[in-house]
């Protein structure tokens, strides 16, 4: 089964520690009342490819890779075929998912795909409750730490920031920086 994927972005250093390649996958069903990323909504447009040429792209040299969206485990046989392959590599990955921990937790294909990150973000944007510390956009969200690669205080304390990038034309990051 084909992913379907708005961009990947190269060098950011503003979804998780390093510099990080970064796949933004299209379609996502939770619709967060304040989501930031309303144009990765649909579940048509982007680029439609199987996961072998996504892998492609993504193994160039990085530090580690973040998953986001859209929400990524709304395609969850595609990517979870990425994961499997980037989990053989010695190299973090984080992944951003809308989906809350109980529910990740009653799905064993879920909960397979969080297992192969080494931190997942979990939970729904709610905008009254926005957050300005930490890879998270509300205090709701739980990151969870799979392996000791990333410490749940060094993902926690992550500093906001926001990267414009030109080729993609993608504005990412979390808003409210210092
Ligand atoms: S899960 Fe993420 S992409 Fe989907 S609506 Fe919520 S904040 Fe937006």
């Amino acid at each position: 089964m084909n992913l379907r994927y708005r961009s990947i972005l190269h060098k950011s250093e503003v979804n998780g520690p390093g510099s990080r390649t970064v796949l933004f996958t299209q379609g996502c069903r939770l619709r967060c009342p304040g989501c930031q990323n309303e144009s990765l909504w649909p579940t048509e447009g982007g680029l439609l490819e199987s996961p072998e040429t996504v892998l492609e792209k993504l193994l160039v040299p990085c530090d580690g890779w973040t998953i986001s969206g859209g929400e990524p485990l709304d395609q969850l046989t595609p990517i979870t075929l990425i994961l499997e392959r980037l989990r053989e590599e010695d190299r973090g990955i984080i992944l951003f998912t809308g989906y809350t921990i109980d529910v990740i937790g009653m799905s064993l294909l879920m909960s397979h795909a969080a297992c192969l990150c080494d931190a997942v973000v979990t939970g729904p944007f709610l905008k009254d409750e926005v957050c300005h510390r930490g890879l998270r956009g509300s205090s709701n969200q739980i990151i969870k730490c799979i392996t000791d690669r990333y410490s749940a205080r060094e993902l926690d304390e992550y500093p906001h920031g926001i990267e414009i990038h030109a080729d993609p034309a993608v504005i990412t990051g979390f808003p409210g920086g210092d």
